[in-house]
């Protein structure tokens, strides 16, 4: 099973969107393996956005993502980052499939919601960047059986 790394945007929790949110993925049938609010520092930003360093919008991006605490959460599930980054939808929202967290939330291609992990190789960087080892839990769904057939397991 993979697990990913969604972060609930301060867009989100000031919005009060964290409930309907998390529903999505709970009713989708992710497991949540792990969740805390932090409030983000540039530090962790310039690290988790490099790839944006060179844009002028960077720190337009930093302000936002500092502008209130946020909900960091891992879920966990048969190809959970590609399942997860489907739900997502694309980055600018007012392009964002119906449907999508993005298309159904947001307006807005920087105030978008949640950011969720693009790949299995950074879902694993981004998971340790923003959990220690031991805030993310192993625990078997009382619903597995119900969840996936024995072959998908
Ligand atoms: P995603 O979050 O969809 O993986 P990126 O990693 O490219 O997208 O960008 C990170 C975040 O930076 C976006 O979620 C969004 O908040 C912001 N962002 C990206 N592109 C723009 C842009 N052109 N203008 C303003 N903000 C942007």
């Amino acid at each position: 099973m993979e697990r990913t790394l969604v972060i609930l945007k301060p867009s989100a929790v000031q919005r009060a969107l964290v409930g309907k949110i998390t529903a999505r993925f709970e009713q989708k049938g992710l497991q949540l393996v792990g969740m805390k609010m932090m409030q983000l520092n540039d530090n962790l930003l310039n690290e988790h956005y490099a790839h944006l360093a060179d844009k002028p919008f960077f720190n337009t991006v930093k302000d936002s993502m500092k502008a209130s605490p946020v909900i960091c959460c891992c879920y966990k599930g048969v190809d959970a980052v590609s399942v997860v980054r489907t739900m997502t939808g694309c980055t600018n929202s007012r392009n964002a499939v119906p449907g999508t967290i993005r298309g159904d939330f947001s307006m807005s291609g920087l105030e978008n919601i949640i950011h969720t992990s693009d790949s299995k190789e950074n879902a694993e960087i981004e998971l340790n960047r923003f959990f220690a080892p031991e805030e993310i839990f192993d625990y078997k769904p009382a619903s597995q059986s119900f969840l996936y057939s024995p072959s998908e397991i």
